[in-house]
């Protein structure tokens, strides 16, 4: 199946599960998460209209960064993040949604350059309050935003998370609906926040049913993955079960 006609399957299961959320507010935005997938895959699908493509590993994502350095595509680093590497997502990225501390956040602050303007940041929560998972604890997420937000550089835009795998429709939206939660709840506060970045290929309905504007969609558009990534960048997605 070309990537033009996955494409165009995913878009009708967003229209449909929209449909049955009443209450949407946003056009629900579609991420390609992209990781693993060569240049073509990418060039391909922007040749079909998409625009914002999603990235794990640091640099298997500037390659291709500075490859298609021409195109008009908006950059989302969705992967894991240590110290080392805040300073090329600072560099290269237009999105990051995968913060879950404040010294990560301070530092892709004071490392944007100067000439791009503030990068757009989601915070993860670990809304399933998986043990060594990645992501804020719901507790803490008021206090991160309230620090993050004071930040230059920063644009401070809502929440992101991946919660614990399950084939169990009821479960995946009992999670999402939480996020949901959390995200009006601090919306009160910032009332800027507009984006709530959840579903993946296995609970796009579910997300979206339960109010997601962003969805980061990879295997149903570009097909399965081989696990195989650059050793540079430490195999941490494989690791951290989201690959
Ligand atoms: C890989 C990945 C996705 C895409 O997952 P699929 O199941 O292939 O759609 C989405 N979000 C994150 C954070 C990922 O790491």
């Amino acid at each position: 199946m070309s990537i033009a006609y996955n494409l165009d399957k995913v878009f009708q299961r967003i229209e449909r599960s929209s449909q049955l959320n009443k209450s949407i507010e946003h056009p629900v935005t579609l991420l390609a998460v992209s990781k693993t997938h060569k240049i073509n895959k990418i060039q391909e699908a922007y040749d079909a209209g998409q625009k914002d493509f999603g990235e794990n590993y640091l640099q298997e994502a500037v390659d291709k960064i500075n490859t298609l350095s021409k195109l008009d595509i908006h950059w989302h680093y969705i992967g894991p993040i240590q110290s080392n590497k805040t300073a090329k997502i600072a560099q290269y990225f237009d999105w990051v949604h995968s913060v879950d501390r404040l010294k990560i956040a301070k530092r892709i602050s004071s490392q944007r350059p100067e000439n791009l303007s503030p990068i757009n940041m989601c915070l993860q929560v670990n809304i399933s309050n998986e043990e060594n998972k990645s992501g804020v604890s719901p507790d803490e997420l008021n206090e991160l935003m309230v620090q993050v937000q004071s930040l230059d550089n920063i644009r401070l835009r809502g929440l992101m998370c991946i919660p614990a795998k399950t084939d169990d429709v009821d479960e995946q939206r009992s999670a999402f609906k939480k996020m949901y939660d959390l995200f009006q709840q601090q919306k009160t506060q910032f009332p800027d926040i507009d984006t709530l970045s959840m579903g993946m290929s296995a609970d796009l309905e579910a997300a979206i049913m339960e109010g997601s504007t962003m969805v980061r969609i990879g295997t149903d558009i570009f097909g399965a993955r081989n696990t195989v990534v650059n050793s540079n960048d430490n195999n941490e997605g494989v690791a951290n079960g989201t690959s």
